[in-house]
């Protein structure tokens, strides 16, 4: 018997060790609806389910997660279905390492969850999800016939679990991989625009985040860009087209920081007669949060958001591309309002990635306008009306932008698709009924 804290707290590695021990190749974790509980193909990995269902952090009744080792290189898949009501779920693959199988767990419900939001606050007719393949760290990463591999096998995972989860481009996960996923698969979206795709959304992100940020300025009453400082964690693939975009609108500074050299330098000597104060950081060193600025753009990780950073915070608006920036979203959202900080959620300005592929399988119009919409500052659902229209709220209702945005996205993630009604959800259930994971 096996006790919940002991599979919860095993790294991913003890975990697939235990996988093999009872030959478990697949297994998945799906909400019962009428039993309101998590049922779990396999009795023996009944501590996931019991730590899920007693859960009130991150499980918020995701409707199925699926779960499959790789053919080879022992590494964990995933696949993490949300809320399918708008349509099936969609969202990145992630290639991340994991301390815990809790870590990971919680990382993909949370991820997921996000999904959702981010997608029905889009108008975007499609479902939350997320992927994940849990690095191994006796592989190695850059080994570019283990990566082919690896993506190829969970192109034939995703294709297995029938389309309730479409899969896309995440943090480590490249335009190459995603070419490999779609070897094996239909069910993905980001693919090279060399085979019908729609390439690297990260420019757009870029510049969804720049009109988020222009929202907030019009709300605070302090005019545009021009003239302002900004302030940039990550100088990576959102950040540096994104400080394009707001050296065109003639933005006075832009101080940034990465812990890459190379990197920082490509960016210095793309901007170099732009001002841009550039520097080296460790890994832990979060300084740049706390610069002379007027806007905070967290461009790299997540959590940044918490009781030790938010006290310290100079800038008179956060608004970047980093997912999950609220390490505790009531309470650090909550907190930074306090400070009289105005936050613009992440997944409200951060959407412009997905919307770049949403729309991947029904064809290509030049300057497509169901692409440019959400960068229309007269269209409802735009990044800037929607940020506007949650900001507004925050203070006429005298509530945090964050949870003004939940509560929006939430009541928006209960429509159902027009025409394919909540189809994700029947996927699982079909998947479940036909033995999948055996
Ligand atoms: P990226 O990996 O290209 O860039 C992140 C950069 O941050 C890297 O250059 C890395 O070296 C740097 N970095 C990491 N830790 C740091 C630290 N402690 N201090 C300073 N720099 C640090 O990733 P990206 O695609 O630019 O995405 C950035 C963030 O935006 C991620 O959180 C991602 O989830 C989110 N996001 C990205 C997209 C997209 O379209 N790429 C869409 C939505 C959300």
């Amino acid at each position: 018997m096996t006790s919940n804290a002991s599979l919860v707290s095993k790294n991913p590695q003890e975990f697939i060790a235990f996988l093999q021990q009872n030959n478990i190749k697949r297994f998945s974790l799906v909400f019962d609806k009428k039993a309101n509980k998590v049922n779990v193909s396999d009795t023996k990995l009944q501590p996931l389910a019991d730590f899920i269902n007693a859960d009130e952090r991150d499980f918020m009744q995701h409707e199925g997660m699926l779960f499959q080792l790789s053919e080879k290189y022992d590494v964990l898949f995933g696949a993490f279905v949300h809320k399918t009501n708008r349509g099936q779920a969609s969202g990145g693959l992630r290639f991340w390492q994991y301390a815990t199988m809790e870590d990971f767990l919680r990382d993909g419900m949370r991820l997921s969850k996000g999904m959702t939001r981010k997608n029905a606050l889009a108008n975007l007719w499609w479902g939350g999800g997320k992927g994940i393949m849990v690095h191994n760290p006796k592989n190695d990463k850059n080994d570019l016939t283990m990566r082919e591999e690896l993506y190829k096998d969970y192109g034939r995972f995703i294709t297995s679990i029938k389309g309730c989860y479409i899969t896309a481009e995440d943090v480590g996960t490249c335009e190459e991989d995603m070419a490999n996923v779609f070897s094996q698969t239909r069910f993905t979206t980001c693919i090279p625009a060399s085979v019908g795709g729609s390439g690297n959304p990260s420019s757009a992100t870029a510049l969804g985040v720049v009109h988020g940020m222009e929202a907030a300025l019009k709300f605070l009453d302090m005019g545009t860009l021009e003239g302002k400082t900004v302030a940039v964690q990550g100088m990576g693939h959102v950040a540096e087209p994104m400080m394009g975009y707001l050296f065109e609108r003639k933005v006075a500074k832009i101080i940034a920081v990465d812990i890459n050299q190379d990197l920082i330098d490509e960016v210095k000597s793309k901007y170099a007669d732009k001002n841009l104060d550039a520097r080296l950081v460790d890994m832990k060193d979060n300084s740049i949060l706390f610069e002379e600025c007027d806007i905070l753009a967290a461009c790299a990780t997540g959590a940044i958001l918490n009781d030790e950073s938010i006290p310290q915070i100079k800038a008179k608006i956060i608004c970047g591309a980093s997912n999950n920036q609220l390490k505790d979203s009531k309470v650090h959202g909550q907190a930074i309002a306090e400070r009289g900080i105005t936050y613009v959620p992440d997944f409200l300005v951060n959407r412009m990635g997905i919307v770049n592929c949403a729309d991947e399988q029904s064809g290509y119009i030049d300057n497509d306008p169901y692409f440019y919409r959400h960068l229309d500052q007269n269209y409802e659902y735009s990044v800037f009306q929607t940020t506007l229209h949650v900001l507004n709220q925050s203070k006429v209702t005298d509530t945090p932008p964050a949870d003004v945005a939940i509560k929006l996205a939430d009541e928006l993630a209960l429509e159902n698709n027009p025409i394919y009604g909540h189809r994700g959800e029947k996927i699982v259930e079909s998947l479940v009924k036909n033995g999948w994971s055996k």
